[in-house]
């Protein structure tokens, strides 16, 4: 490797290149790293973690609500758009500052710029350097798409400026019903946001259990937030102090701000992937094996890039396998099944394993067990709430293959029932754990009664 600059050269500096340049550097490559805008990438700069932030902050407003029937007299609460947005900036910059160290130790070196393939084995810095390879690794991650380009578009912000609004929308509509816009849709209106969303499918949160999706649009709507299905926005006007946004259907509605959250696409363009011969899968993301090598042997791809399941600890999880596979001496090969997922709104979801409908198209027979109830917080808060447990069972194994739960606290109940399921956990086994009383996750393991059983259906 020695005719190279360096062993290593990673373009992109979020979840999974930070973990794959880091790991390479410990296993003793020459690694270098281009990033053109901030370490952390996506989840720690304008993803997860600021978006955690901001779901924690509007919490706080349902807290001060339950809290009178709790006894407690919660005077002049307020809130400040401007303090919010400061401190969590101050966190993010705390920690983008943390992932250079994480780099820096063990070596890697670090060019602020954008990168690109001049051939397979040379980068190309925007800012004139160019550097020699032997294996390069993409993990520029995705970016916003806006979709159909309606009149007006200009206008309409992406969850990345949702994160710097210099002005606190009063009212607010968001498109499209994917886990950032109902995400979102719960966090502007915890905060005090008229919120309005707008889906063009007949629910939000496709690709969820269908159980799912029904509780949490109910709960959301007695929430006060408005969701509008069957319909897009289809214009946006300007107005000077505010804009109106045009549905499908003719309606209007006025709004402060108009937010597209209309997915993610990978961000594969200009980086001369097709001029050296990397090629793209049908997904549109870059083609990748099972070790993450592209078409070309030298180069692999990590993360959102590859549009496999676009979820930070699977962008460093498939960036360490990398690591380890070729500079470690020990080939991985990352397992995508059983991840566990959430969608933090409000009430949260967390899920791992098979839908019901999923199930019911691929097993022989499936079980569904089903709970829904008033949780005991909300009966002296008075909150018109209630929780949804499923599990998703495979009548022939008794396997625990789906567990699905909206509710406070659900993404950390998941976490803990997907060790469960990935252990191949059977329904006697979460019947044969004690409960842990007063929870809401005791109902996992309190369920008896079959809702009901299923025997194998024709294709989702
Ligand atoms: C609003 C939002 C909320 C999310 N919430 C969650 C969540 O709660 N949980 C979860 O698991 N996931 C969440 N995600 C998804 C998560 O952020 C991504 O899956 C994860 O960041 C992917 O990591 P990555 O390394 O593939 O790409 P990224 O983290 O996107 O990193 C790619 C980096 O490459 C850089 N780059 C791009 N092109 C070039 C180039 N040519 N040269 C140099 N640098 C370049 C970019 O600036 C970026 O820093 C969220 C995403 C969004 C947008």
């Amino acid at each position: 490797m020695s005719d190279y600059d360096v062993d290593l050269f990673v373009i992109g500096g979020g979840s999974g290149g930070v973990r794959a340049a880091r790991i390479a550097a410990q296993h003793g490559a020459r690694v270098a790293l281009a990033e053109e805008y901030r370490l952390g990438g996506t989840c720690v700069i304008r993803g997860c973690v600021p978006k955690k932030l901001l779901v924690y902050a509007s919490r706080f407003h349902g807290e001060f609500e339950d809290a009178v029937g709790f006894g407690w007299t919660v005077q002049h609460a307020s809130f400040d758009w401007n303090t919010l947005i400061a401190n969590k900036d101050k966190e993010i910059a705390r920690l983008e500052a943390v992932y250079g160290t994480l780099l820096a130790k063990p070596g890697v070196k670090v060019f602020k710029s954008r990168a690109t393939l001049a051939d397979a084995h040379t980068v190309q810095m925007a800012t004139g350097e160019r550097v020699r390879a032997a294996y390069i690794l993409i993990c520029t991650g995705g970016a916003p798409s806006y979709g159909d380009r309606i009149p007006g578009i200009e206008h309409a912000i992406s969850s990345n400026e949702a994160f710097h609004l210099a002005e606190f929308p009063r009212r607010i509509v968001i498109q499209r019903g994917g886990y950032i816009a109902v995400e979102f849709a719960g966090i502007f209106a915890g905060l005090g946001s008229q919120v309005t969303l707008a889906y063009r499918g007949e629910n939000i949160l496709r690709g969820f259990d269908d159980d799912v999706r029904l509780h949490l649009r109910a709960d959301m709507e007695k929430r006060g937030i408005r969701v509008v299905t069957g319909r897009t926005i289809a214009a946006i006007e300007n107005l000077g102090e505010h804009y109106s946004a045009r549905f499908s259907d003719g309606n209007h509605v006025t709004a402060d701000r108009v937010m597209f959250a209309t997915g993610r696409v990978p961000h594969v363009h200009k980086l001369g992937l097709k001029e050296v011969g990397v090629d793209l899968a049908q997904n549109g993301g870059i083609a990748v094996d099972e070790y993450s090598r592209t078409s070309v042997s030298n180069i692999y791809a990590v993360g959102d890039v590859t549009n496999r399941i676009n979820l930070t600890p699977v962008a460093i999880r498939e960036g360490h396998a990398f690591a380890d596979t070729v500079f470690g001496g020990k080939p991985t090969v990352v397992d995508h099944t059983n991840v566990p997922t959430a969608v933090f709104s409000e009430p949260e979801v967390g899920v791992v394993g098979l839908t019901e409908a999923q199930a019911r198209s691929r097993l022989a027979q499936t079980d569904v067990y089903k709970s829904m109830f008033r949780p005991l917080k909300a009966t002296l808060s008075g909150r018109d709430t209630t929780v949804l447990l499923k599990l998703i069972v495979d009548g022939t194994t008794d396997r625990v293959v789906g567990c699905h739960i909206v509710g406070e606290g659900a993404a950390e109940m998941v976490q803990i029932a997907a060790i469960a399921v990935k252990m191949k956990a059977t329904k006697a086994d979460f019947d044969a754990t004690m409960a842990l009383h007063p929870t809401v996750a005791e109902e996992l393991v309190t369920m008896r009664t079959r809702s009901a059983t299923y025997a194998r259906e024709a294709a989702e």
